[in-house]
């Protein structure tokens, strides 16, 4: 990189739904190349700000800037573009295309050529298909999930086509990635082994990370700083160990 890559700041942010507030006030920085949790019993609001950070809902008020560029109003795809990219927490991929197919989704907001180009059979459309699989196969390598390119994603085990769809999130090369509880619904082995894939994203891709996890012990063990919600209210930030001692946490969690 030639410059720094940016930090994603979160300003004051308020979501109102119809007679509830969903998030009030509520701000932190995901620092670059660092793992930053979101926590907080059921509806912290947690879902809330990870929605706001993906356009999928509109801010009340407040901010959210990648570096110099303002987020808060743009649409998912300006943020992906941007290069804030997400997962699911409950995915649903599909059984009619491959995991090669599923990830290559991911290259879509690279495309320049797009499919007009690579219709008409354009030179520059095959280098570009030749880039892009590139990235998918490295990917693919990343996540151990070589074996399966040629197979539906959608019939493949659930823990499985969760990789499958952070692979997609990192197909589209972001410098944050958002992942709403990633090792939701996997063995115990998957767990540790996507727990370990996450670390690398911070360590060897240098990204950064904001996840939303329930798994206590997964997320002490990989965030670099954790933001504590209750009530739409940041109640504590700071380091694992910090707020894991935090008696208005351990309050919140007991009054659950
Ligand atoms: P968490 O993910 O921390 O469990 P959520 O962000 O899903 O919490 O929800 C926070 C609060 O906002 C909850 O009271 C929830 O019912 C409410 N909420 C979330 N989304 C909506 C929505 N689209 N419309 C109305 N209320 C919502
Ligand atoms: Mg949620």
């Amino acid at each position: 990189r030639v410059s720094a890559p940016p930090a994603l700041a979160v300003r004051d942010l308020t979501v109102r739904f119809a007679g509830l507030t969903a998030l009030d006030g509520v701000g932190f920085t995901v620092e670059p190349g660092t793992i930053h949790a979101v926590i907080g019993p059921n509806g912290a609001g947690k879902s809330t700000c990870f929605n706001v950070l993906s356009g999928v809902y509109r801010a009340t008020s407040g901010s959210v800037r990648l570096g110099e560029r303002e987020l808060t109003r743009a649409t998912p795809h300006a943020i992906a573009s941007l290069g804030v990219a997400r997962t699911f927490q409950n995915i649903a991929l599909s059984a009619h295309a491959s995991v090669a197919d599923t990830l290559m989704l991911g290259r879509h907001r690279l495309t320049r050529a797009g499919f007009l180009s690579t219709g008409l059979r354009l030179p520059s459309a095959g280098r570009e298909h030749a880039r892009h699989w590139a990235r998918v196969r490295e990917v693919a390598a990343f996540l151990g999930l070589e074996r399966h390119l040629g197979a539906p994603a959608g019939l493949l085990p659930y823990g499985v086509q969760k990789l499958v769809e952070l692979g997609r999130a990192l197909c589209m090369e972001p410098e944050v990635l958002l992942l709403d509880e990633p090792i939701a619904g996997m063995t115990p082995a998957e767990r540790r082994n996507t727990a370990e894939l996450i670390a690398s994203v911070r360590d060897s891709l240098g990204l950064s990370v904001l996840l939303v996890e329930h798994d206590m012990a997964v997320v002490m063990r990989l965030a670099d700083t954790v933001t504590v919600l209750d009530f739409g209210r940041k109640i504590a930030e700071g380091t694992p160990a910090l707020v894991q001692n935090d008696p208005e946490v351990v309050r919140a969690y007991l009054g659950e």
